[in-house]
């Protein structure tokens, strides 16, 4: 299925995106000026950038030890609670603040060998090799490009009222809701784009190649997740009831001795099975249902991070003749307008892998999340003087949106909603940034930036603007 295709119907001038007034002179600037900000920040990484991502995934493998061994007792209502938030914490952090962004090259600049865009693998269905293809590539490079950017509506969603309408649509407020669920399921196929094999752009042995990976990420997800974990639940539960001699509590009968009753052999076997089994039964099912759920817990987040930070009304989509003999300056602004950011808090932001700056992600994708927040008031400053809108709400409003129009659009027809205004800072709802702070800012501004800072030729960051 296709979603690419545009409608005849031209888009009204009310939406035109801000591209569209900058002359090419403006848009020079505008590159000099983010390049300032990406390179005063890695001039100036350093220990600290480097703590803290240790200390994230430091923290990350203490919670996954923390979920586990809780979940030694999960056939303990408590404990079950308890051990699914860990993990599926765990998972969160492990996608969204590590794996994301060390697959970016976020970090390759530390030149660790652990922490390294070439090496780096998740624990995700997708492979890192498929991944960092469609999304630090295609998916950063030609952002929001109207059949360029297969991540607008993953190819099976129309989001954008320029795409054409097909009837299969009507159905895709459910497969939405079904991608939610199997979020990590969803993009692992769609980065496999099928697309380009019935285009002939990719041979059949190569889809076959990427199944086989992702059918080995399948197979160790399922392995730990499903089978080893619980088995190793079950049995230390089996242990201590052992060392306790029977008195841990645990249900009367065992799903074994009943199977042992039914074959009608097994008479003494079935006594014994009653005897110790019931509880390590519970604890293999139960703490297999807590590694459904996190990853489920991981997936609906997932999800809605990356939805609201693409899809809400304020984002703009560009068709390829808007972008012929793109500059970097107009790269960067398409980048500015076709994202989104969510406010929220310091945790907000950790957990959602700092893609509630979505919008400096776009703009950086290789600059280490956890200076987003620093940079954000600079972007500000820059859209307030060049006229431009910093896309920013709460993470209601944007969830509202994103979902609004993927009922609306499985629809014919559907109009462009209206688009913010140029940003304007004394009309931050945040009071983040007081005009003070831009005007720090501009006296800061180096008149000649200097080259870049300590990045290095890594594997992943493959993002792809026209040069400087
Ligand atoms: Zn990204």
């Amino acid at each position: 299925m296709t979603n690419t295709e545009e409608t005849s119907a031209p888009a009204s001038p009310d939406v035109e995106s801000p591209l569209a007034h900058l002359s090419a002179e403006t848009l020079d600037r505008l590159a000099e000026e983010f390049d300032a900000i990406h390179d005063e920040v890695y001039a100036s990484l350093g220990d600290k950038d480097r703590k803290y991502i240790k200390s994230v995934i430091a923290a990350q493998r203490q919670l996954v030890v923390a979920g586990r061994v809780i979940l030694f007792a999960s056939s303990s209502k408590p404990a079950w609670v308890a051990g699914t938030a860990c993990l599926g914490m765990a998972k969160i952090l492990e996608n969204m603040e590590i794996g994301h962004n060390v697959m970016h090259g976020q970090w390759d600049w530390m030149n660790d060998p652990d922490i390294h865009s070439s090496v780096w693998d998740w624990d995700t269905a997708s492979t890192a090799e498929a991944w960092k293809h469609s999304h630090n590539y295609i998916h950063h490079t030609y952002t929001n490009i109207r059949g360029l950017d297969k991540d607008l509506g993953y190819e099976i969603m129309r989001i954008d009222p320029k795409q054409r309408w097909h009837p299969v649509y009507l159905a895709q407020p459910f497969y939405n809701a079904l991608l939610t669920v199997l979020f990590e399921w969803g993009v692992a196929l769609h980065d496999l784009d099928l697309e380009s094999l019935w285009a002939g752009e990719k041979s059949p042995t190569q889809v076959l190649e990427e199944l086989k990976g992702i059918a080995g990420k399948a197979k160790a997800q399922f392995v730990k997740d499903y089978v080893g974990w619980p088995l190793v639940s079950a049995a230390v539960f089996g242990l201590a009831q052992v060392a306790m001699r029977g008195k841990l509590p645990q249900p009367k009968t065992s799903r074994v001795a009943g199977l042992l009753r039914r074959s009608g052999r097994w008479g003494a076997g079935a006594d014994l099975a009653d005897r110790w089994l019931p509880g390590v039964e519970k604890t293999f099912l139960s703490t297999l249902l807590a590694d459904v759920t996190a990853n489920i817990i991981r997936n609906v987040w997932a999800h809605a991070i990356i939805f609201c930070g693409h899809f809400p009304d304020q984002t703009y989509t560009f068709s390829k003749r808007e972008v012929e003999n793109e500059t970097r300056g107009g790269w960067y602004v398409r980048q500015l307008v076709g994202s989104a950011n969510i406010e929220g808090s310091p945790l907000f932001h950790i957990i959602s892998g700092n893609l509630g700056y979505q919008v400096e992600h776009h703009l950086f994708p290789d600059m280490p999340s956890t200076r987003y927040s620093e940079v954000a008031p600079k972007i500000k400053d820059i859209c307030e003087r060049y006229d431009l809108p910093y896309n920013t709400g709460r993470f209601g409003q944007q969830w509202w949106m994103v979902h609004r129009t993927i009922a609306r659009l499985a629809f014919p027809g559907g109009k462009e909603r209206p688009k913010p205004g140029p940003y304007r800072s004394s009309a931050d709802p945040t009071g983040e940034v007081a005009p003070s702070e831009a005007a720090r800012f501009r006296s800061r501004m180096p008149s000649d930036h200097p080259a870049a800072g300590p990045e290095h030729e890594g594997g992943g960051v493959a993002v792809d603007p026209p040069p400087r």
